[in-house]
């Protein structure tokens, strides 16, 4: 059972403050962005998303002196040996848009058909009770689906246009948030991490 009253969360992005604010809500649990308390993100080194939210996570509680919440996502091609995978936010370059990224991937992908259209996006989420926590909760969430060949939906962020959902005839950028959310790798993450946290 949870019970610390504050956690720093270690990322900057305000819509998952507000997720993450609302799974802790139950335990009274006061949800701190990392920015707000003077925390620089981490070089991320690792080489899964696993290591990179555990980095994230470890390096934010090292300097708070608090327990940290740290989430690592992005998209995995098998067929692409797991590209874009851990540079899925700069696939096409450190500046490059959502635009840029979605249509290198369509590019790299081409000649591909069948099976080797398949990828799924993947959420690994590592909570750290301190820095140096030897056993961090940490789960991962993957929303399986095709990438098509041309972008579909004006929702979403990222590679949602061209990823088609196992089972769904809409594009993740043609859903409306509520079901994203709930059919996403991040909302099964999230999922699971509560039902770790009761
Ligand atoms: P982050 O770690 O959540 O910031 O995600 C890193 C990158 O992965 C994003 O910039 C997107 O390119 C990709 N990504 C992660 N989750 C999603 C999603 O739900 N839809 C589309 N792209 C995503």
């Amino acid at each position: 059972m949870w019970t610390d009253s504050r956690l720093v969360l270690a990322s900057g992005n305000r819509g998952k403050l507000h997720e993450f604010s609302r799974l802790f809500s139950d335990y009274r649990t006061e949800v701190v962005p990392q920015t707000d308390l003077g925390v620089d993100p981490p070089e991320e080194t690792g080489l899964s998303f696993i290591e990179n939210a555990l980095l994230k996570a470890r390096n934010a509680s090292a300097i708070t002196q608090i327990p940290s919440l740290a989430d690592d996502s992005g998209l995995v091609v098998p067929a692409l040996d797991g590209a874009p995978g851990l540079y899925s936010a700069r696939y096409a370059g450190s500046h490059a848009s959502d635009q840029d990224n979605l249509n290198l991937l369509l590019d790299r992908m081409k000649n591909l058909s069948g099976l080797d259209r398949e990828g799924h996006y993947i959420c690994a989420l590592a909570l750290v009770r301190h820095s140096t926590d030897p056993d961090p909760v940490v789960v991962i969430g993957r929303w399986y689906g095709q990438i098509i060949n041309s972008p579909r939906g004006e929702g979403g962020f990222g590679y949602d246009p061209i990823f088609l959902p196992d089972g769904l005839h809409q594009t993740a950028a043609e859903l409306d948030s509520e079901t994203k959310n709930k059919l996403s790798h991040r909302g099964l993450a999230v999922c699971e991490l509560r039902s770790l946290l009761t």
